[in-house]
C-alpha cells in the first residue's frame, strides 16, 4: 500500500498535525462522539468511570471535564457531572440515591418541575414523596422515617424566597442516616457555601449566573463524598446525560465574569426591592436580606449575598387582573421564566398553588433584576405602578 490516497480517502484522512504549543484563555472545543484509542490493548483497559482518560464522547472531552473541574472548584467539591440542564441534574440526584420503597423529602415552596419530578417518581416508581414547611428546621427530624433516603432543600425558595435553616436539617438528617440535596442555584454557590454547612450534594442549574448569557440550558451535580460520587456517576451514565461541548463553552465563557455580575445583580436587586418597600401598592418584599423575610435571619447567619432574584405581595386591594396590567405595561422588564441574564425580567406567581400553607391573597409578582441602570428599572416599575 502506497501512502497516496484517493481524493476521496484524502478527504477523510490528513496528514496535517497542527504544531504543540499554542497557548491562549480560551478552553478548547474539543467535539467528539468517538474517542479514538492507540491500539486495542489501551482500548481493553479503559474504564468510562476513570477520569485521567477518555472513551466516548458523552463521558467526557476536555471541555466538559474542564468545565466540570472549574465548577467543583467554585463550589469547594470534589466531583462535579454536567447534566442538559437544571432539571435533568435534579432528576439525575433522584435517580443516582433512590429506589423503590425509599422514601424522599421535599420542601413545599421548590422549583415547581423538581414538585412535579417527585410527584411522578411517587406515582409509577414506588417511592414516597412527601412535601414539607420549608422552615421546619430541625423539626424536620419527625418526618424522617427510616426509609427516608433524600431530603432536598432550597435556599432560598426561587418564588416565596423563605431560607431554611440547611445546617439544622444537615445535623437532623445525618443523624437519621438521611442525604441532604440542595438546590444552589440561587445562590450561584458564591452565597452560600453548601458543602461548609452539611450539604451532601450540590445541584446547580448551570443556565443561570453561570452561564449569564440566557442562551444556554445546563446543570451540575456536584459532591465531596467518593461513594455518592459512584451513585451520581452511574445515574449519568445510564440516563446518558450529555451536554453539547459548544453550550459547555458558553458556561466556560461565563464564569471570569460572574463574582462581579452577580454583585451587580445584587446591588441593582436590593436598591429596587427598597424602592419598591416604600410603594404604597407593595404589601411585603420578600428579599432574603430584608428583615421581614421568613428565614431572614438564617440568610444573615449563612449566606454573603443574594443576587438578582426577590418577589413582592401587593397590597390585597389589587386584583390579577390590575397586577397582569401592572406586568403588560413595563417595558424593561420582559415576561418571561429563568434569570441570571442581563436583561431584567418579571413574572407573576399563583403562589398560593404552589406552597399549602401559604397565608395572604395578595398578588405576587417576582423580579429577575439583570445588569440594567437600576434607575431605568426603578422608572420602569413607576411607569408600570400608574397603570394598575
Ligand atoms: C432554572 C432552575 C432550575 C432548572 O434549570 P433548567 O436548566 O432551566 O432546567 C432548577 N432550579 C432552580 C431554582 C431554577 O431556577
Amino acid at each position: 500500500m502506497t501512502d497516496k490516497k484517493s481524493l476521496q480517502t484524502a478527504l477523510i484522512h490528513s496528514d496535517y498535525i497542527a504544531p504543540d504549543g499554542f497557548a491562549a484563555f480560551p478552553t478548547a472545543i474539543h467535539h467528539a462522539s468517538t474517542v479514538l484509542f492507540k491500539d486495542v490493548a489501551a482500548m481493553r483497559s479503559r474504564n468510562w468511570q476513570d477520569k485521567t482518560a477518555y472513551t466516548y464522547g458523552l463521558h467526557g472531552t476536555p471541555t466538559t471535564f474542564t468545565l466540570e473541574a472549574r465548577l467543583a472548584e467554585i463550589e469547594d467539591a470534589r466531583h462535579c457531572l454536567l447534566a442538559p440542564s437544571g432539571l435533568a441534574a435534579i432528576a439525575m440526584v433522584d435517580f443516582a440515591l433512590l429506589k423503590s420503597g425509599d422514601d424522599m423529602l421535599i420542601p413545599d415552596n421548590v422549583y415547581n418541575p423538581n414538585r412535579e419530578l417527585g410527584n411522578w417518581l411517587a406515582r409509577d416508581f414506588g417511592i414516597s414523596v412527601r412535601f414539607y414547611d420549608p422552615m421546619i428546621g430541625a423539626g424536620i427530624g419527625d418526618l424522617i422515617q427510616s426509609n427516608t433516603k433524600l431530603i432536598w432543600t432550597e435556599a432560598p425558595g426561587s418564588v416565596s424566597m423563605e431560607v431554611p435553616d440547611i445546617p439544622a436539617i444537615c445535623r437532623i438528617a445525618h443523624d437519621k442516616g438521611a442525604f441532604v440535596a440542595i438546590d444552589n442555584t440561587w445562590s450561584a454557590g458564591l452565597a452560600f457555601r453548601a458543602f461548609d454547612h452539611g450539604v451532601d450534594i450540590v445541584m446547580q442549574a448551570l443556565t443561570k449566573y453561570q452561564s449569564g448569557g440566557s442562551d444556554v440550558l445546563m446543570g451540575a451535580v456536584l459532591t465531596r463524598d467518593d461513594a455518592l460520587k459512584k451513585h451520581i456517576e452511574t445515574a449519568h451514565m445510564r440516563l446518558g446525560f450529555g451536554v453539547s461541548v459548544d453550550d459547555a463553552y458558553l458556561v466556560l465563557r461565563g464564569l471570569p465574569t460572574m463574582k462581579l455580575r452577580f454583585e451587580a445583580h445584587d446591588a441593582g436587586a436590593r436598591r429596587i426591592a427598597a424602592w419598591l418597600k416604600a410603594r404604597p401598592e407593595i404589601d411585603k418584599v420578600l428579599h432574603p436580606a430584608f428583615a421581614d423575610c421568613p428565614g431572614h435571619e438564617n440568610w444573615a447567619r449563612d449566606f454573603s449575598g443574594a443576587g438578582g432574584l426577590f418577589s413582592v405581595i401587593f397590597d390585597e386591594g389589587y386584583t390579577e387582573a390590575q397586577t397582569d396590567r401592572f406586568v403588560d405595561s413595563l417595558k424593561i422588564f420582559k415576561i418571561g421564566f429563568s434569570w441570571g441574564g442581563a436583561n431584567s425580567l418579571c413574572v407573576p406567581y399563583r403562589i398560593q398553588t404552589m406552597r399549602k400553607s401559604w397565608v395572604g391573597t395578595g398578588q405576587m409578582i417576582r423580579f429577575n433584576v439583570g445588569l440594567e441602570d437600576p434607575a431605568d428599572l426603578i422608572a420602569d416599575i413607576e411607569q408600570a405602578l400608574a397603570a394598575l
